[in-house]
């Protein structure tokens, strides 16, 4: 896809508190790659680690080199998807002892001893404050973090740089997506560090373009059905039309997050049909 930038920088240093090293995984799901942040003056809290690629490691100890650490204190994740916990060992072989944290929730197969890590929970670094906010909707374990010293916030995959949010269809939620989006719209910020594509300079702006292209989806969705189409398939090919057909499978599971939450609204209904795509009705 187009977002993948190749010159994306591989080390960054966006602002005194906060350095960024480049989890080398491009790819179609994660653009350049997966970005890792390194918050506080010395002893940085590292947040995620990438996808488990070998050439992260030595990069990311370049890095320490060239800020003059020696380790990060710990690690905090956004949540469980590979492409962010995927350097866990490789870091912990490399810096012993390195604690994890997370939220735990519905999690089947975490590193060892990862410690849990709840909404509210403070986490403090050498002149950093991170507070864990969970954000569900991308993925249920989800929590961004926010850096009160910057009125920053680290988005994890709830607002990316440079493409939509995926909205998977086994763990994601599009009706508590928005909710999160609208919960850190609250917090006036004024950067977001995103866990893919370069730091966002305009957070109100950003966050409400997200909001509002779910919000063009969901009516174009409501017309379509209104239109006749009852069909996931059906309201992807109209909807869809300018997208190329291999992507359609993925426009599928958007849309289907989208009815998902019409339906929790009691907007549509589902009939259920053995073998063929359910038929979706617009209500009232
Ligand atoms: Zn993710």
């Amino acid at each position: 896809m187009s977002w993948i930038d190749p010159n994306f920088p591989k080390m960054a240093t966006p602002s005194d508190l906060v350095g960024r090293v480049l989890g080398l995984n491009p790819g179609m799901m994660t653009a350049s790659g997966t970005n890792t942040y390194l918050v506080g003056r010395r002893d940085p809290v590292l947040i995620d680690t990438g996808a488990g690629v070998p050439e992260y490691v030595p990069l990311f100890g370049e890095y320490l080199g060239h800020r003059g650490w020696t380790r990060p204190s710990r690690i905090i994740l956004t949540h469980r998807h590979r492409d962010h916990l995927g350097g866990v060992a490789h870091l912990r072989e490399k810096f012993p002892g390195l604690s994890v944290a997370k939220m735990i929730w519905k999690d089947t197969d975490l590193p060892e001893g990862t410690e849990d890590l709840r909404d509210g929970q403070v986490v403090t670094g050498d002149g950093a404050t991170l507070v864990p906010i969970h954000t569900p909707g991308h993925a249920s374990d989800h929590l961004c973090y926010y850096l009160p010293e910057e009125r920053a916030l680290f988005s994890g995959d709830l607002i990316l740089n440079g493409s939509t949010t995926v909205i998977p269809e086994e763990d994601g939620d599009l009706a508590l997506y928005m909710d999160s989006l609208r919960r850190v719209q609250a917090l006036d910020l004024r950067r977001i560090y995103p866990a893919h594509g370069e730091v966002i300079e305009d957070p109100a702006g950003k966050i409400q373009e997200y909001i509002d292209h779910r919000m063009l989806r969901e009516k174009q969705i409501l017309e379509t059905l209104g239109g006749g189409a009852a069909t996931i398939p059906a309201i992807v090919k109209i909807i869809y039309a300018e997208v190329p057909e291999k992507l359609h499978a993925m426009a599928g599971q958007s849309v289907h997050s989208h009815l998902k939450k019409l339906l929790k609204d009691g907007r549509v209904s589902e009939e259920t049909i053995p073998n063929a795509p359910s038929r979706w009705t617009l209500l009232g």
